[in-house]
Parts: C-alpha cells; sequence; structure tokens
C-alpha cells in the first residue's frame, strides 16, 4: 500500500535549470511508491526577460505532449500542473489566458523575485529593518497573489525564509495571519514544500508555526518536493508528513480538473 502522498510540484528540463521529462518523473516517482505526481513548470512569459529559467511560449504544446506521453505510460497517475509566478504585470491578461488554454489540473501561485532569495544571515544588508520591511512586503505580496483568484495551491508560502534569514516570531504573528486569511477566503491550499529542507532555510516551508494557523483556518495542504531532478522526487516526505501530523492535519488536497478533494493522509 502506498503511504506517502503526492508530489504536486516537479519540473522539466523545458525550464533551463531542471533536467529530466516527466516520464522520468513519473518513473522515479514508481520506483519510490508515490502513486501521483503533478508537472508544475514555470509558466512562459510574454517578451521574457529572462529566457533562461523558464520555456519559451513555443515549447508550451511540448510540455503538454511531454505530460501526456507520461500520463499514457501508467507509471503513477500524472496531473497537468503548471507553476505561475505571481506579478503584477501578467495577471491582467497574461496569466488569465495562459490557465484558460489547457486542462489543468492544479496551478501553482508562487513569489520568485526579491532580495529574500538568497540572502544569508551574515549578509551585511540584513539589518532588522530591512529584514522586516521584506517580510512585510513579501506577505502582503502573498494576499495579493491570494485575491486575484488565479490559483489553486500557494506554492513554498514562507520562501521568504530561504536563505536562512528567520524572521522573529511576534513579527510573523503580525504579518503572516493576514496573508492567510487571504488564502482561505479564495479556497485555495497550501503546499508544504521540501525543498526548504536543502536551503539556508534548513525547514519546510511553511513553518510547523504557519501549518497550525493554517489548520485553524481549515487551509488544505498538499506535498510538493519542487524536484529539479527525478531523484528528488518525493524528498523529505516522511518529515513533511510527520510534520503536517503534528500541526493538526489529518488530510490533504487532491486534484482534478482544479477541483480539489479532501484524503486522509496515511
Ligand atoms: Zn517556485
Ligand atoms: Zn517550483
Amino acid at each position: 500500500m502506498n503511504t506517502l502522498p503526492a508530489d504536486t510540484h516537479t519540473h522539466t528540463r523545458l525550464c533551463r535549470h531542471a533536467g529530466g521529462d516527466p516520464l522520468d518523473y513519473a518513473r522515479a516517482a514508481a520506483a519510490r511508491g508515490i502513486p501521483e505526481i503533478a508537472c508544475t513548470d514555470h509558466v512562459y512569459f510574454p517578451d521574457d526577460p529572462q529566457p533562461s529559467i523558464r520555456m519559451k511560449q513555443e515549447e508550451f504544446a511540448e510540455y503538454l505532449a511531454l505530460v501526456r506521453a507520461a500520463q499514457d505510460a501508467n507509471l503513477c497517475t500524472v496531473l497537468l500542473g503548471i507553476e505561475a509566478d505571481y506579478q503584477r504585470d501578467l495577471v491582467g491578461e497574461h496569466l488569465p489566458a495562459v490557465l484558460d488554454s489547457a486542462e489543468f489540473d492544479l496551478v501553482l501561485g508562487s513569489l520568485h523575485t526579491g532580495p529574500f532569495w538568497d540572502l544569508a544571515p551574515d549578509d551585511p544588508t540584513a539589518t532588522p529593518e530591512f529584514v522586516e520591511q521584506m517580510n512585510r512586503t513579501y506577505y502582503l505580496r502573498m494576499a495579493e497573489l491570494a485575491r486575484t483568484g488565479l490559483y489553486d495551491v500557494c506554492a513554498h508560502f514562507d520562501i521568504v525564509k530561504r536563505g536562512g534569514i528567520h524572521a522573529p516570531e511576534k513579527l510573523l504573528a503580525e504579518i503572516v495571519p493576514p496573508a492567510l486569511d487571504a488564502v482561505a477566503a479564495a479556497g485555495m491550499a497550501i503546499e508544504i514544500n521540501t525543498s526548504g529542507y536543502d536551503h539556508g532555510a534548513a525547514e519546510a516551508y511553511p513553518s510547523l508555526q504557519i501549518l497550525a494557523w493554517m489548520k485553524e483556518r481549515g487551509i488544505p495542504l498538499c506535498f510538493g518536493s519542487d524536484s529539479h531532478d527525478p531523484s528528488q522526487i518525493g524528498r523529505h516526505f516522511e518529515k513533511a508528513l510527520a510534520l503536517a501530523k503534528a500541526a493538526g492535519h489529518t488530510h490533504r488536497a487532491q486534484f482534478r480538473r482544479r477541483k480539489p478533494t479532501l484524503v486522509p493522509l496515511a
């Protein structure tokens, strides 16, 4: 019997900073005892300023075909997803058009731009004032993301700690709950993204405290490895399952055609 949850966050070679095709991920998942994966490559941008980190528009059809090939191989369940960056200039026309152009099973919403990405605790610019402002801005943006109504799941919800700077608990208690309220109002889920264990943050995204605040609001969770190589499928999932349960979660969201249903955690 499978005890590991679906892995709803993976990337392919098309994003130019990951390796492997959906079929490779499906094979790796089957070997690891993961019954279901979602392919969630980065959405293409119009007039892309950074074509080196995501697929081009003309590659989108190839992406759909690669996912279909993995589905047809019947190694595990393979969902069609996408990781759609929240940027103010994309949410008006571009993202709605892309999200309408295919039958997605789930859409991840995420924030990738900001000084937090590689800001380490020993960086001289990481003053308490700067860290506070960086966190305030980040969670305001996360609430904006939720209010667009475009997304099903918040990806790596507290990745603002990526470089290893953990904001004071008192500050987080002030600024995170409003963002969670926006996520709950949007009917979205939040993933436990296990890539954080391998970053400077050295823990899952989100933290145990945030998982508990999610539980209070009835925000469901799912599990994503954010794999950039098939060998990373389901990384740290045993730990993440224990973390979810420690925060009081008993179910996870399962997605089909952008509709979540709750299934018990094994
Ligand atoms: Zn991401
Ligand atoms: Zn990702």
